[in-house]
């Protein structure tokens, strides 16, 4: 069944442009769906809007059947997000970074969660080590953990691999590969049809705030006249 219901949605920044035009979709609990489009499509507005970070022009939104703008709490519960930039404390401990963000979330402490969580991350070995010292895919990692920190249904993940060598990549395909098979539920964003192709179970190809077409991977590349 449908944990994300997206209903007519639109967004216009100011008086510009629609960044989102009218965007409908409904996402499946435990999929990995991709939003492929170039930059300015909208991805990040969608996500945005998802998270509660930006306000809709017009639409509903729906998570775990919860309105966003009437149920805001029980809503976010549910959602765990890894910005596109990262940005840490420099002088905190990998342990406490999780911990800080699941008190954010109005968790109490759970160190054997927050345990499993570094240890699903490959970051426990790694757990009294300041963030500064950390190399750019633990990083990343660290980001992916504090985002699951309130164990969140669903995982928005915002260019995931943005600037991100091949070696990472393949490393950020493999941790959102586990944790689909763990039930949760992962949307990210990208401009690269190989990472949808590579990642996704689903691919929303978004253009000019349009959503042009949502498809399993499968039926999408056969459109796309396949290269491999
Ligand atoms: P993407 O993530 O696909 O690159 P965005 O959602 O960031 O696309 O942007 C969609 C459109 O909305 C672009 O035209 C962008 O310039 C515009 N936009 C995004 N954020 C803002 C903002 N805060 N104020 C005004 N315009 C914005
Ligand atoms: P801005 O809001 O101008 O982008 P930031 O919030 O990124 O600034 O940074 C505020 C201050 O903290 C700056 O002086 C910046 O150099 C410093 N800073 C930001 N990130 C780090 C980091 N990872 N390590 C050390 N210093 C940092």
């Amino acid at each position: 069944s449908a944990i994300i219901e997206i209903d007519h949605l639109s967004k216009r920044y100011g008086s510009g442009t629609a960044a989102l035009n009218d965007v409908s979709l409904n996402i499946e609990e435990g999929e990995i769906l991709a939003l492929l489009g170039p930059n300015g499509a909208g991805k990040t507005t969608m996500i945005s809007i998802i998270c509660g970070l930006v306000r809709p022009t017009g639409g509903t939104v729906r998570v775990g059947g919860h309105d966003i703008r009437t149920d805001w709490r029980a809503a976010r519960k549910l959602i765990g997000l890894v910005p596109q930039e990262i940005l840490l404390e420099p002088f905190e401990t990998v342990r406490d970074c999780v911990r800080f963000t699941r008190g954010l979330y109005g968790e109490g402490p759970d160190e054997a969660y927050v345990e499993q969580l570094l240890r699903s991350l490959a970051l426990w070995d790694k757990r009294d080590a300041k963030t500064r010292e950390l190399s750019g895919g633990m990083k990343r990692r660290v980001l992916i953990a504090k985002a699951l920190s309130h164990r969140p249904k669903v995982l928005f993940l915002d260019e995931p691999t943005a600037g991100v060598d091949v070696t990472l990549r393949r490393e950020m395909w493999q941790v959102v590969r586990e944790l689909s098979a763990q039930g949760v539920t992962v949307i990210l964003t990208t401009h690269y049809l190989e990472e949808a192709e590579d990642m996704a179970d689903r691919i929303g190809v978004i253009n000019k705030g349009e959503l042009l077409l949502v498809k399993p991977k499968a039926e999408l590349m056969g459109e796309f006249g396949k290269k491999h």
